[in-house]
């Protein structure tokens, strides 16, 4: 039988502006997207509010309908907020581009997403108009987005520009929705490999995004002891990126939810992070593996007075329980696992925010969700065997965009979303990841799609075929490809060419920094299909040598 969590709760049935501001309440003056650097430049709820009114109206006017996608290329900035809530409010959707990818991943992302407009911060200006004249994207349709007005440059206008005025934007009111259209309408496309094939389009609802924000703040909240609707004072650090599903969850909608003063970082610098931490007290911060490796080893950390920070939220990769100990013993705060994938909003599992749980364990099952775990013969095992994770809930997505196919095989028959991560459950409903079935690497909390870089390895004249797969360290993941030269070409190259030629062609996440192998041939089942079995069994003798 599959396991219900035992927490069962109210999930409002409505728009994700509705949610967040109610017209029975009274809106916020007090800054909660704040600028790390420059505090006095921030946004409160109240102005939130206003701007993304002035955007959605402003959408409309340039004739953007329903479900047009809008691609928003920049890093963190308190405008993207404005951004999220303002481009989902008008009936858009709003997706996220990493400002780190270059001309062809941003090509890929303009064609998948079939997108209708694009706001792009400056700096990334130029590598964007590249994307956009190879992808035949209009650039009338584009326009710089940043939160200082800046004016045209190369001919593209401040997003500014199509807004109205603040008090005519206050006569227009977004069209709130019931029940069955907050699960039918898309709020957010996030972009995701799944357990197999190159990234696609999760289409994320506002429902989705209400239930994952309740049910995360459940969790948060549980076994903490407050008195109702009485959460101390918080105060937010937000670093994690605002194009991926945690940093949406946490930094934009759940600070809006809880009124946490969230104080944004451009993008994460660890010696920044720390002086951050200390210069405005923070208390909470949602994170991943790789910040507890540096929280943990480099010698800086000591140098910070990190006393304010009571909590530490971490998902996104694998945490052992060895570096959980160390970091909550070394800063002296809770350290609390959750699991998680773009798939299923942000989070599903979670150890309940009151916890000192040490254990390496990802908790119990959010409310209103319902899990059962599969082994390889497709039968349900109990506590105490490894399974498949597969889910349902209010927030599990809608499927892939304009994609049935990948959609139809991501869901099992009982509609459950089969999500290629291996955990094992307690005889308490306690669950711990042991490994993962997919294809996907992670690398720094990053998506890495192998069948993406295989297929850009292909496209270099020297490769006559190719395979991809994580090479498994201690606390991180690295990309590892196995290459087949042509004979006519197994002179010319080298291992370092292939990695350099990668390099200069994919964000710094993807590049092949767990090395190329040349082999004779990539290991292949009957039918053609990479067997990633062996693949991975290759990598672990060769990390040996590493
Ligand atoms: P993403 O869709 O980018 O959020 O990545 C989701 C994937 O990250 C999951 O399917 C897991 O493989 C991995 N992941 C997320 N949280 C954890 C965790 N707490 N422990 C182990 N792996 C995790």
């Amino acid at each position: 039988m599959p396991t219900q969590s035992p927490f069962q709760i109210d999930i409002p049935a409505t728009d994700l502006l509705t949610y967040l501001f109610p017209s029975s309440q009274p809106v916020s003056d007090t800054p909660i997207w704040i600028d790390a650097d420059e505090p006095s430049h921030s946004l409160s709820p109240r102005s939130l509010l206003r701007w993304a009114k002035r955007l959605g109206s402003g959408l409309h006017n340039l004739g953007l309908k329903k479900q047009d996608v809008i691609l928003v290329y920049t890093h963190n900035h308190i405008f993207v907020p404005v951004a999220y809530l303002g481009i989902s409010g008008s009936g858009c959707i709003f997706s996220g581009c990493n400002p780190a990818y270059g001309i062809d991943e941003t090509v890929y992302q303009i064609h998948n997403t079939e997108a209708k407009a694009i706001l792009v911060e400056p700096p990334i200006l130029k590598t964007l108009l590249k994307a956009a004249s190879k992808a035949n994207f209009p650039k009338n349709r584009i326009y710089l987005f940043s939160d200082k007005e800046t004016g045209t440059i190369e001919g593209v206008h401040d997003w500014r520009s199509f807004l109205p005025t603040a008090s005519q934007a206050d006569f227009w009111t977004w069209e709130s929705l019931d029940a069955q259209q907050s699960q039918n309408t898309v709020a957010a496309l996030n972009y995701s490999s799944g357990t197999t094939g190159l990234p696609k389009g999760v289409m994320i609802s506002h429902q989705n995004v209400i239930a994952n924000v309740e049910q995360s703040i459940y969790m948060r909240d549980l076994e903490q002891r407050y008195k109702p609707n009485s959460r101390p004072q918080e105060s937010w650090l937000g670093f994690l990126p605002l194009y991926h599903a945690y940093g949406q969850l946490w930094s934009i909608v759940a600070a809006a939810r809880t009124l946490s003063p969230c104080y944004f970082m451009r993008s994460f610098n660890y010696v920044k992070f720390l002086e951050n931490i200390q210069k405005h007290r923070i208390t909470h911060i949602q994170t991943a593996p790789p910040v507890l490796v540096m929280l943990a080893k480099r010698p800086e950390t000591a140098k910070y007075d990190l006393s304010s920070l009571q909590n530490i939220l971490c998902g996104a990769a694998p945490l052992s329980k060895e570096l959980q100990n160390e970091v909550s013993t070394k800063c002296d705060l809770k350290v609390v696992q959750t699991w998680g994938m773009t798939e299923v909003t942000c989070s599903c599992l979670h150890v309940p925010g009151g916890r000192d749980d040490r254990s390496g364990s990802v908790g119990y099952i959010d409310p209103n969700a319902t899990i059962k775990l599969i082994d390889d013969e497709g039968k349900e095992v109990g506590p105490g065997d490894r399974g498949e994770i597969h889910v349902k809930g209010p927030n599990v997505c809608m499927g892939y965009w304009r994609n049935e196919r990948a959609t139809q095989d991501t869901f099992d028959e009982e509609g459950f979303l089969k999500t290629g991560d291996i955990a094992i459950k307690d005889e308490n409903g306690w669950y711990w990841i042991v490994d993962r079935k997919k294809e996907l690497i992670k690398v720094k909390g990053f998506q890495v799609a192998p069948a993406e870089l295989e297929a850009l390895l292909l496209e270099h004249e020297h490769v006559a075929d190719a395979a991809v797969c994580a090479l498994q360290l201690e606390h991180e993941e690295l990309p590892r490809a196995y290459v087949v030269l042509k004979s006519e070409h197994k002179e010319a190259s080298t291992e370092w060419d292939i990695e350099r030629w990668m390099s200069d062609r994919v964000a710094k996440h993807k590049h092949l920094s767990g090395g190329v192998v040349f082999i004779e041939e990539v290991p292949k089942s009957p039918s053609g299909k990479i067997q990633r079995k062996v693949l991975r069994e290759w990598a672990k003798e060769d990390v040996a040598g590493w």
